[in-house]
């Protein structure tokens, strides 16, 4: 399998030669090709993967899809459950949507919330955020989710274990219905499992 084979425009294809990633990794193989067809997916991997571009390159591709509206708001979002994960999410996203114009937001703790706000309230069609200060910045409604249709929760696993339930469901509560949803997971203990079973649709499973 090539990246060719994903049918991604000549641009990202630039993209993606310029950070040398010269063939996709395993779970790239399996998941971009149901990612890009608009499904929903379940992928138990680990970081090292290459996890993170096989949601942020379809990611792109789906920001690009959208017509141009005069709504506001990200129509990507990814909620991951450290600032050091967010970070490093935030910086491959960033080098894919350079290509194209699209702005992405990073969106953590240990940052200044009134620049956050600020940033956010200057626009943006991806943000990449830790569930808290995601909420922190809906209530003070930096952003509103009407427009996004693209949701990823990264390592769920671990969210759950640092208590991020209630604030994942809220956030997931604040995403129309017609989304597409993405949950990666190290591990799949019950309380993922059933997470996943109300928010996903149809996922299919993807396991590396
Ligand atoms: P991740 O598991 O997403 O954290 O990715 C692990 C590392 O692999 C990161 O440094 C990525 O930049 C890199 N990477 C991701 N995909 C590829 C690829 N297809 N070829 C080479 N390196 C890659």
């Amino acid at each position: 399998k090539t990246f060719e084979d994903c049918g991604f425009a000549p641009e990202l294809m630039r993209a993606i030669a310029k950070q040398g990633y010269e063939k996709p990794t395993t779970i790239q193989c399996q998941a971009l090709p149901i990612v890009l067809s608009g499904r929903d997916v379940i992928g138990i991997a680990k970081t090292g993967s290459g996890k993170t571009a096989s949601f942020v390159l379809p990611m792109i591709v789906h920001t690009m899809d959208q017509p141009e509206l005069q709504e506001e708001g990200p129509i990507g979002v990814i909620c991951a459950p450290t600032r050091e994960l967010a970070h490093q999410i935030f910086l491959e996203a960033k080098k894919f949507a350079k290509a194209y114009g699209i702005r992405t937001a990073a969106v953590y703790g240990g940052m200044s919330k009134l620049d956050q706000f600020k940033e956010l309230k200057s626009g943006c069609e991806i943000v990449v955020a830790t569930p808290g200060r995601l909420i922190d910045m809906l209530k003070m409604k930096a952003l509103t989710m009407t427009r996004a249709t693209y949701l990823v929760l990264d390592e769920a696993d671990r969210m759950f274990d640092l208590g991020f339930e209630p604030q994942i469901r809220s956030i997931v509560g604040q995403i129309r219905p017609d989304r597409q949803t993405l949950l990666f997971s190290a591990t799949m203990p019950h309380k993922v499992e059933k997470l996943a079973r109300e928010i996903l649709s149809d996922p299919i499973r993807v396991t590396v």
